[in-house]
């Protein structure tokens, strides 16, 4: 647990998230409309998302399984009986005057999330509930100089918001958590976690206290849009809270903004209480009851989460619990180092795959769907290592070929002569130039001066290209140095 120092001695920073994810689904929470991202404005709007006097709204049964799948991907309880709620409130991009959402009775209630840190420990964060709500519309400030636009496409589509209880500590576990929970929905297929695109977005709550004392009052950050801005915004607020606190201060409980040019927060509005949205039934809509059997078949359905594949490439491939941790934080990446993986030296494979790949990938900017090397061709290079073809040396440079080529290793092999030289004869021809050319390296080495093995190593590298096989090349070279 890291505390802030501050003059009055150390205070605990506590942080819970709420998180708004967009679900996947064609239609929006209770119309027909279209949800797709980046459509010319205004052209996904039906009657009920509009706001129009009399519409019904009607509810999407998509959205309702995809609420109960990513529940259950959370260790979560599914609420069988739950009711939508109007909260009520005005902006200009909200039509109806109120948000449908779920308030007393939300479809899933108490889960977790198993956060693994970088030192290797591991975090329980409690999940209190996760409801349904209609996403609002866009207010465009800067289409025009005087006016301001309304962009409604977004008006209606379906949210979760997950709500985190109080139990992170660190700006670190706030990040942590993030990455976890977009893990996870994306594995489901429930959202897809672009925060960049606003499909995931985080209010962040934060308080401090002595440790040991009773929660403080928490300040609320609005819609954060990365984990990088999430954690700086964590940061400043602390240290702003308890800079208040220990001039005598106190902290009002208010909603803030990060600003990611400062790197700081300030105050928006002091915060609403549930009150004052005058929350009720709403009565165009019944209770969202469930069939049990609905849900037991929707779980049937999910996919292998990261927690179990992790376990899975700890216990079945031998590999180490950090690096199994960041080959499942994508399943494409998971995928990937399977297929690589299966009948191979699997430590082997992934060392590959997050070394040499992952870095490539990294230099394209592009992702693992698109590597220019396919899972197959990396697990061919592999093989070439595995029979004595390529040397783990000369396996980078075709490494690199592939990347730049996106031809098959073998073919690379051929065509640039990249083949390991095993032949001894032949190393040995090359070792004893090397000695015959230096030989007064040879008695300095003689006399006990060890390092120099490495000088003939590199002479006799560079005289091969790089192609003789470092074991064979070893082995007579110590042999005939020591003789
Ligand atoms: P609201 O919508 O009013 O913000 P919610 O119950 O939806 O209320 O969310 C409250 C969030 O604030 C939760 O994530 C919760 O963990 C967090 N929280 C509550 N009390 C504190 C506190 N004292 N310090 C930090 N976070 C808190
Ligand atoms: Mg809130």
């Amino acid at each position: 647990m890291s505390l802030i120092e501050g003059r009055t001695g150390e205070w605990e920073v506590v942080i819970g998230l709420e998180v708004h994810a967009q679900i996947i689904s064609n239609a929006k929470l209770f119309s027909g409309a279209a949800t797709a991202f980046g459509a010319e404005p205004n052209t996904q709007v039906s009657p009920v998302d509009a706001g129009f006097p009399g519409m019904l709204p009607v509810i999407n049964r998509r959205c309702v399984e995809q609420a109960v799948k990513t529940g259950l991907g959370l260790a979560a309880r599914i609420n069988l009986h739950s009711v939508f709620d109007r909260k009520n409130y005005f902006y200009a991009d909200l039509p109806q005057g109120y948000q449908i959402s779920q308030y007393l009775t939300p479809v899933v209630g108490k889960g977790s999330i198993i956060l693994d840190m970088p030192d290797g420990s591991a975090r329980e964060i409690g999940i209190t509930r996760l409801h349904l709500e209609q996403d609002a519309g866009k207010s465009l400030h800067d289409q025009q100089a005087t006016s301001t636009y309304v962009d409604l496409n977004r008006s209606g589509v379906g949210l979760m918001e997950i709500v985190s209880e109080p139990d992170m500590r660190t700006a670190e576990e706030a990040g942590a958590y993030l990455r976890k929970l977009r893990s996870i929905l994306r594995y489901l297929g429930t959202c897809d976690g672009n925060m960049e695109e606003g499909s995931m977005r985080c209010d962040v709550n934060v308080s401090v206290r002595k440790p040991g004392a009773p929660l403080g009052t928490r300040c609320e950050i609005k819609n954060v849009n990365s984990v990088r801005f999430v954690m700086l915004a964590i940061d400043y607020e602390a240290r702003r809270q308890v800079e208040v606190l220990e001039d005598g201060g106190e902290i009002r409980q208010e909603t803030r903004l990060f600003d990611s040019g400062r790197g700081t927060t300030r105050p928006m509005r002091s915060k609403e209480n549930a009150h004052d949205y005058r929350y009720f039934p709403d009565p165009d809509l019944l209770p969202l009851i469930l069939d049990p059997a609905w849900v037991e078949g929707i779980k049937r359905t999910l996919p292998e989460l990261p927690d179990a594949k992790k376990s899975r490439f700890v216990r079945d491939y031998g590999l180490s619990v950090e690096d199994a941790g960041v080959l499942v934080a994508e399943q494409e990446s998971a995928d990937y180092f399977e297929a690589v993986a299966r009948g191979r030296d699997a430590k082997l494979a992934a060392n590959w795959v997050m070394g040499d790949l992952f870095g490539a990938l990294n230099r394209l900017g592009r992702r693992i769907e698109d590597s220019p090397v396919s899972a197959a061709g990396l697990g061919e290079m592999i093989d070439l290592i595995a029979d004595g073809t390529l040397s783990g040396r000369l396996a980078k440079d075709v490494f690199a070929g592939m990347v730049e080529t996106g031809a098959s290793p073998a073919a690379i092999v051929e065509e640039r002569g990249l083949r390991q030289v095993t032949d001894t004869g032949e190393i040995e021809t090359a070792i004893d130039a090397v000695l015959a050319a230096n030989g007064d390296k040879v008695a300095e080495y003689r006399s006990g001066k060890d390092k120099l093995f490495g000088f003939f190593v590199g002479q006799v590298m560079k005289a091969t290209q790089g192609k003789a096989n470092p074991a064979t090349l070893n082995e007579i070279l110590r042999n005939k140095l020591a003789g």
